[in-house]
């Protein structure tokens, strides 16, 4: 089996040099046990924590241990009584090639559903994130502003058409102008601007002449900055994801402090500034399976898949996620389906 561990944590920036690429021979399986050929890899942000050797919702990866990750695998032996050989299946098995399950947490997936790359995007957890983000904190009401960066990403794209699902008016922000043509022009946002452009702000403001009534945080910095101003009077603000962030050491002090205007309007506007992580509302799965399920096959939910093949070039796949060279749902194709 192939796999990539943590060779060396990352001060700041990620650099391939912290992670190393292993070859090592599999044990046999035992009794209940199922040996999985990996077929997708899902990158996502949350794995620059992971690297980290910080307090955390979820524990840090271990100088040496495999990197985790999501993963659509296919059973190639089986010695449990519940999967056959060629199964396929959603699984946490980290960027390997192959991986021993006791079949605990895996979950079958029917190829003639919906192609199996999506269970790791919009019909898997950053599609479940948008949709427990929206139904539960932002709770959008017809008419109302709308606001999410990152906006052509996995989690991005699934909040603003989902939004659009529920009446909200969508204004997306994304970095450059392919980005945005994509969300306004085969996604149907209402308006899509580019953080990187210099009157960045100003556009903003405009695009957005009745304020804004929810911004789905994945980023902060400086578009978080551009937002905070035109928040109205009782705007809710799930934050998802500050990505902008991800790179910083936390006890580094950041200059201007904005706290104390932060907190004088969450107090002077009554917003609701409420943190999640996805698992919180895993009782929600299957709502969100059926629902998207159908808007899927109704056409109302697209989706893009941006897919780099070979295991190998995982690393490199992964710093450019947090850089937005990713175009899309970023997934590595391990092994043909
Ligand atoms: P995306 O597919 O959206 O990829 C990340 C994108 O972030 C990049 O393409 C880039 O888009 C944008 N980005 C990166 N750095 C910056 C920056 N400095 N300033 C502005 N934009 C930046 O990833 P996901 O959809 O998987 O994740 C989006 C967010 O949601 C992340 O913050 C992630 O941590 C969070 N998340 C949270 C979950 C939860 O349960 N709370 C679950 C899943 C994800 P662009 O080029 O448009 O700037």
């Amino acid at each position: 089996t192939t796999r990539i561990v943590l060779a060396s944590r990352p001060v700041g920036k990620p650099v391939t040099a912290n992670f190393r690429l292993e070859r090592e021979t599999l044990r046999d399986l035992d009794e209940g046990e199922v040996l999985l050929q990996i077929l997708y890899l899902s990158l996502d942000p949350y794995m620059r924590g992971r690297m980290d050797d910080a307090k955390s919702y979820a524990a840090p990866v271990e100088i040496g241990g495999v990197m985790e990750g999501g993963t659509v695998a296919r059973v190639v032996k089986s010695r449990n009584t519940e999967f056959t050989p060629g199964d396929i299946v959603l699984s946490h098995s980290g960027w390997q090639s192959h991986a021993i399950s006791n079949g605990a947490g895996l979950r079958k997936l029917d190829p003639n559903v919906a192609p199996i790359s999506t269970a790791l995007g919009i019909l898997g957890m950053p599609g479940f994130t948008a949709y427990a983000g929206l139904r539960n904190i932002a709770r959008p009401k017809v008419g109302e502003t709308l606001v999410v960066a990152a906006a052509s990403g996995a989690v991005g794209s699934a909040v603003g058409q989902i939004a659009k699902i529920f009446g909200a008016r969508v204004v997306g922000i994304a970095g450059g102008p392919d980005k945005c043509r994509y969300i306004h022009d085969e996604l149907g946002f209402d308006a899509a601007i580019d953080h990187r452009a210099g009157d960045f702000q100003a556009q903003l403001a405009s695009a957005c002449p009745k304020g804004i009534d929810i911004y789905f945080e994945n980023v902060g910095g400086h578009v978080w900055n551009a937002v905070f101003p035109l928040l109205n009077d009782f705007a809710r603000v799930p934050i998802c994801g500050l990505i902008a962030h991800y790179n910083e050491d936390p006890s580094t002090s950041r200059g201007s402090d904005q706290l104390p205007a932060v907190m004088r309007a969450i107090l002077r506007k009554s917003l609701t500034i409420r943190g999640f992580i996805q698992r919180e509302f895993a009782d929600q799965r299957p709502d969100f399976y059926r629902e998207a399920g159908k808007w899927i096959s109704e056409g109302r939910l697209k989706y893009k898949e941006d897919i780099v093949d070979g295991l190998e070039n995982a690393p490199e796949a992964f710093l450019g996620l947090l850089e937005g060279r990713n175009f899309g749902k970023l997934v590595v194709r391990v092994a043909q389906s």
